[in-house]
């Protein structure tokens, strides 16, 4: 059990933390800005120009790399590692665990007679085979063919992290499914390039190829060591489970406003230099609205580049972090009752000739091509808000969504009042046939984007995907995940719409339609389907949610429910038709996702319990025999009679105390009879509802009762670290 001095040696520590003194370059960032990362730079100087060119070309057009080349391309890179002080080497992925792995092997090899040479080939760098039975596969692979393969991508760099070179690679099964986040992602990137270049050819044939774009913003907590190690609830679960809510929250927003506490700002900047060397433009930083509470974002990229740059980054932080004795949580919601954290993801399309798609322009040539990818962005979400919802899905999620300023889990569009205007006015002007005054008219409407929309002046925080000037801005997405689940999710939904767009076009304009008019009159169509989704009110309010419901919008609250979207036919079959997940990786990422959550829930149970019956009650029951030493020793000196009117308080905290000792008692039995119950359940999907409807109930239920006797016990004697110290001790 904790003692209440631990707790006071931890808030010592605290106080007399001064924040770290880092070195930090004396060079311009640029000067230094990638000089971790075999970058063009990199590869002009270590490469041949053969091997130089075949990586060029697996970057921009996909081109596979043979044997020979990969040869030259790991002696080059080799020599670039080993110049930098690298002395080992991994294949870097990222199974469905929600973090990166990686297992390090040494350059060196010996070669009999005692001596050595340092040996990195082709074959090392573009396969492995990494003990594979310990990452999760939803049944998969099945035990007798364990083994995984991870698989070099060249379209992100390799870097050197401490020393030791760092490949990124996909990772899939011996059968060739993937078990991992990266490979459906790159799927789904080349699904939305092949659907959007085809719809960009109507309107310009100079486009050839079309990437997607993202911008993320990652939030998350800083708790100093010592009190994260005086809560086992935190170090175990990366939330505080218990604990009575301060008279101070967030609602003086002080902190958003305020500068940033010194030793933070030292964390800061330690971590920015790792990831600026690693080729992360980190480029903003700032207070979040909760106390303790950060963000980070950089400038966007390259939607698998920026991915991997996120995962990376999560890792340099909770390193760098521990440098300055803090810990990092980007659990979703560390404190009930503040701010949780999100991962907001912005992001868009833009061309091989350097246009961002959903950027309004000035012509409305322009305009049509900006309409084109905005609308059908919209239909997608409407037509698929289930899969969206499912992909930001998770135990800690759970806690966020709906809760203190965070989206609901209701998927809504926001697209501010003049856009709003706009589709709802060519929902009613194009009707009938177009006289070609008519279309003039109608286009030239379309040109009167005012540029006052670049501004990002319209703003609706509430909003879970809004439009926010120049792309959208998807901010329902869990501080911890890995981005690609949701922007898998968003590029496949995409790249489904703009086919069928493509195909409602193609069928008018074959009728003899011109190409203009057919375009305005599918988007009409499209306008009208998906009004539903489209929502610029209070996305926290009450009201919403009986507005949602009377449009028919979902509203999942949980994520065992939300993840049934996987199994449904039309599911399976998008999926599919895209080349993303076959329904068999979909059945095992199902799977795995509810395995996933049933642990998570599993430890809170097992944390919930410990903590109940080893820290509180002993304490309240410590607290209790003070009280009731108090009373035997006032009936000895005052008599019964007096003792009667002076005890009173001292007896009514006797009882009260007792009240909820016993109730905590009672539930931490019931729960532990509902989680026996629930881990016999066999299939995973029940198994998970289970721990969702009959084991979470109790952690609420619980902390209730220990919260109220946080009240009633002497400050002295409680053992944890209260929610004030946690949040506002620096
Ligand atoms: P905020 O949302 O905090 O007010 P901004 O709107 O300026 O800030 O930008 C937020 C994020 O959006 C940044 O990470 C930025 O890089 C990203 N972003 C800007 N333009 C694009 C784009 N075309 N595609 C993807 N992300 C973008
Ligand atoms: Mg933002």
């Amino acid at each position: 059990m904790n003692t209440p001095r631990f707790r006071q040696q931890a808030l010592e520590s605290v106080m007399n933390r001064a924040p770290k003194v880092v070195e930090m370059p004396t060079a311009k960032i640029s000067e230094y800005f990638g000089s971790n990362v075999f970058n063009e730079d990199a590869m002009r100087m270590f490469l041949t120009e053969d091997a130089w060119f075949a990586v060029r070309q697996a970057i921009h057009q996909g081109s596979r790399i043979d044997r020979k080349l990969a040869d030259q391309v790991a002696s080059g890179m080799k020599e670039w590692a080993a110049s930098k002080g690298a002395t080992h080497y991994t294949h870097w992925f990222q199974p469905l665990t929600g973090t990166s792995a990686e297992k390090h092997d040494a350059f060196f090899e010996p070669i009999g007679g005692g001596r050595s040479i340092e040996r990195f080939d082709g074959s090392m760098l573009v396969q492995q085979e990494p003990d594979a039975s310990s990452f999760p596969n939803g049944g998969i692979r099945n035990t007798f063919e364990a083994r995984g393969y991870t698989a070099w991508d060249p379209s992100s760099p390799a870097f050197i992290m401490g020393r030791t070179l760092c490949i990124p690679t996909i990772f899939i099964s011996y059968t060739g499914e993937a078990l991992d986040f990266k490979m459906p992602l790159l799927r789904a990137i080349k699904a939305v390039d092949e659907a959007a270049t085809a719809v960009c050819q109507y309107f310009d044939k100079d486009v050839t190829k079309v990437t997607c774009t993202l911008g993320w913003e990652q939030e998350y907590f800083l708790i100093d060591e010592a009190l994260y190690h005086a809560r086992p609830d935190i170090m175990m679960t990366g939330r505080a489970m218990f604990g009575h809510l301060p008279a101070k929250g967030q609602q003086l927003e002080d902190h958003y406003f305020g500068s940033i506490p010194d030793r933070a700002v030292a964390f800061m900047r330690d971590f920015e230099t790792e990831a600026l060397k690693l080729g992360i433009p980190v480029k903003t930083r700032h207070n979040e609205v909760a106390p303790n509470q950060f963000e980070c974002a950089p400038v966007f990229e390259e939607l698998n580049l920026a991915v991997d740059h996120n995962m990376l980054l999560m890792d340099v932080m909770e390193k760098t972090a521990r440098k300055h004795h803090f810990r990092v949580l980007f659990h979703e919601k560390p404190y009930a009752g503040v701010n949780g954290s999100g991962k907001h993801n912005n992001w868009s399309l833009a061309t091989n000739t350097g246009k961002n798609l959903l950027r309004p322009a000035k012509t409305p040539k322009e305009n049509m091509l900006f309409l084109a990818f905005f609308v059908n962005t919209i239909k997608a979400i409407h037509r698929h808000a289930d899969v969206l919802r499912a992909s930001i899905g998770s135990a800690g999620n759970d806690h966020r969504l709906g809760a203190n300023e965070a989206p609901p889990a209701i998927i809504s569009v926001f697209i501010g009042e003049h856009l709003s205007n706009l589709l709802d006015g060519l929902e009613k002007n194009i009707k009938g046939a177009m006289t070609p005054d008519r279309k003039t008219e109608l286009k030239l409407d379309i040109g009167r984007i005012p540029s006052v929309m670049l501004d990002n002046t319209d703003r609706n925080r509430t909003s879970p995907f809004a439009f926010t000037g120049n792309k959208f801005e998807f901010r329902a997405v869990g501080s911890s995940a890995n981005c690609a689940a949701a922007m898998t999710v968003l590029n496949t939904i995409v790249a489904h719409q703009l086919q069928a767009f493509k195909k409602s076009v193609d069928a008018l304009i074959d009728k003899g339609t011109k190409k203009d008019e057919a375009v305005l009159r599918v988007l009409r169509d499209l306008i009208v389907e998906s009004k539903a989704i489209r929502f610029e009110g209070n996305g926290y309010g009450e009201a919403w949610k009986q507005e949602a419901a009377r449009r028919g919008l979902s509203n999942i609250a949980d994520t065992p429910r939300a993840l049934d979207v996987w199994e449904r036919k039309e599911t399976k079959e998008l999926f599919a038709s895209m080349g993303v997940l076959t329904a068999k990786e979909l059945e095992a990422r199902h799977e795995i996702e509810l395995h996933n959550y049933v642990l998570k829930l599993q430890i809170e149970g097992r944390v919930c319990g410990d903590l109940a019956q080893n820290h509180i009650v002993p304490t309240a029951i410590a607290y209790q025999n003070r009280l009731l030493e108090n009373v035997r020793g006032l009936r000895e000196v005052l008599g019964a009679e007096k003792a009667k009117k002076a005890g009173a308080t001292q007896v009514k905290l006797i009882e009260e105390i007792s009240e909820h000792v016993n109730l905590i008692v009672s539930l931490v039995e019931e729960m532990t009879e509902a989680r026996k119950k629930a881990n016999a359940v066999e299939d995973t999907r029940k198994k998970a509802i289970a721990y969702c409807d009959e084991v979470k109930p109790f952690l609420d239920r619980i902390r209730y009762h220990s919260d109220k006797l946080e009240l009633l016990v002497d400050d002295e004697l409680w053992p944890l670290p209260k929610m004030r110290e946690l949040m506002f001790t620096r």
